[in-house]
């Protein structure tokens, strides 16, 4: 995705002189047509949309989300809490998380749903709410991610009960008296497509085996292509065979299963750029390195150096040159640059290579001077809500709806110094 296709220069030069940079910029109509379709997942009985919220939970995209109609996963009982208080319906929030905190209770008696992770999990929810309706994660038994850190599947993942212990979760919801009416797998963030099918495939067989079962949530983890070297998934193609298979077993069990996905990045990763300055250019020498320094880094985007991640990256001049007043840098002349953060670390790298957060890998850009923009794109997921806030004390940085009229919507402000120190106590008196 070009970063100018979905920020405009023009917008971009408008935006970092009215609110300043950097800034995180989403387009409502990428939003939209991203959720489109989701919802166009081929489904044979009904389907669910649920915007796993851990990749952008911003209230107004919550808001947003919800009036196109999807529903929620919360990844914790703070997320779901951030939801209702954005507005959402509690009917359509679904809580998977790791740690069940005591807050749950409360949470379930609003009518959130849960999917419960963890035997223990399950005993817990079946001591406080006997006769519950209520799903269950399951590992499948297989993982897939972009990096081992997003693959949530298999042996190696603390994720779901583990699928030979299903007897184990059926028992205890038995004995508790609740119900098991959804089973809830997810793999892992960046599947590979056929072997998120398997453990599609792997999860219907599962589902066989309870019959109170009326939803099959497959979870998310749907690839997008950030730069042109990666390949998207393909949400009608991965999801066809499923369909399928779910007709099928309507055939042979007369249970007409209702689908649910749970994608993040999909919704919103190609739907957002950070918006940044180039605030100094320095060099080691002749036969060094040429690094661009913005004033943003990982304190906005962790995902290259925490996973290699690789995000397309333009530079807009600060003032449009005058034979073209519209474009992104078109100069030919290119220079292989090294982008770096703005953070005291070297490993404040935007331009690693694949995989690899502390190789230094150059991008080939038009000649870049202090001042220009810099724009920063796929950073829509995992970005502002998944960056080193506050190192170095920078504040944590404003976020931008764009509207279809090109309207640019301020939908969270710049931290300021009061708000990043407001919760510090000096001891009084002072220790010894
Ligand atoms: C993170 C997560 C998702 C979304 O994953 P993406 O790769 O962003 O689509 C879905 N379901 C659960 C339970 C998750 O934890």
């Amino acid at each position: 995705m070009r970063p100018t296709s979905l920020l405009h220069p023009s917008l971009a030069r408008q935006i970092a002189a009215t609110i300043g940079t950097p800034a995180y910029v989403y387009s409502q109509p990428a939003l939209e047509q991203h959720a489109a379709a989701a919802l166009a997942f081929p489904n044979a009985f009904g389907i669910t949309v649920r915007f796993a919220m851990k990749a952008l939970p911003n209230a107004a995209i919550l808001r947003l989300f919800h009036k196109l109609n999807l529903h929620f996963d919360a990844s914790s009982t703070h997320e779901a809490y951030r939801a209702i208080r954005a507005g959402i319906p509690s009917a359509k929030i679904s809580i998977s998380t790791q740690e069940l905190s005591p807050d749950f209770i409360e949470l379930l008696r609003m009518g959130v749903l849960v999917n419960a992770c963890s035997l223990a999990q399950l005993a817990a929810i079946g001591q406080h709410f006997p006769g519950l309706q209520i799903g269950i994660r399951l590992n499948p038994g297989t993982g897939s991610g972009s990096t081992g850190k997003t693959n949530v599947g298999g042996p190696d993942a603390s994720f779901g009960i583990w699928h030979e212990y299903l007897d184990d979760a059926i028992a205890i919801a038995h004995h508790n008296h609740l119900q098991i009416i959804r089973l809830h797998t997810h793999i892992g963030s960046g599947s590979d497509p056929l072997v998120w099918q398997h453990a599609a495939l792997q999860s219907l067989a599962l589902v066989r085996r309870i019959p109170t079962i009326h939803t099959l949530n497959l979870g998310g983890g749907y690839k997008v292509a950030r730069t042109e070297s990666e390949h998207a998934t393909d949400l009608q193609n991965v999801g066809t065979p499923i369909k399928t298979a779910i007709q099928d077993f309507a055939a042979q069990t007369n249970r007409q299963l209702h689908l649910e996905i749970e994608p993040g990045t999909f919704l919103t990763a190609n739907s957002g750029v950070i918006l940044t300055r180039i605030q100094d250019i320095t060099d080691t020498g002749t036969h060094g390195r040429r690094f661009l320094k913005l004033d943003s880094g990982m304190t906005e985007l962790l995902r290259p150096p925490l996973y290699g991640a690789q995000h397309p990256v333009e530079i807009v001049p600060a003032t449009p040159s005058p034979t073209d007043t519209s474009a992104a840098s078109t100069s030919c002349t290119r220079h292989p640059y090294i982008i770096v953060g703005h953070c005291c670390e070297s490993g404040d790298l935007l331009t690693c290579a694949p995989g690899e957060p502390d190789t230094l890998a150059p991008r080939e850009l038009p000649i870049a001077h202090i001042g220009d923009l810099c724009l920063i794109g796929g950073a829509g997921a995992y970005c502002s809500s998944m960056s080193a806030k506050n190192y170095n004390s920078f504040p944590e940085a404003p976020e931008i709806l764009v509207t279809a009229d090109n309207s640019a919507l301020l939908i969270r402000r710049r931290q300021t110094l009061d708000q990043i120190v407001e919760n510090e106590i000096l001891p009084n008196p002072p220790p010894a």
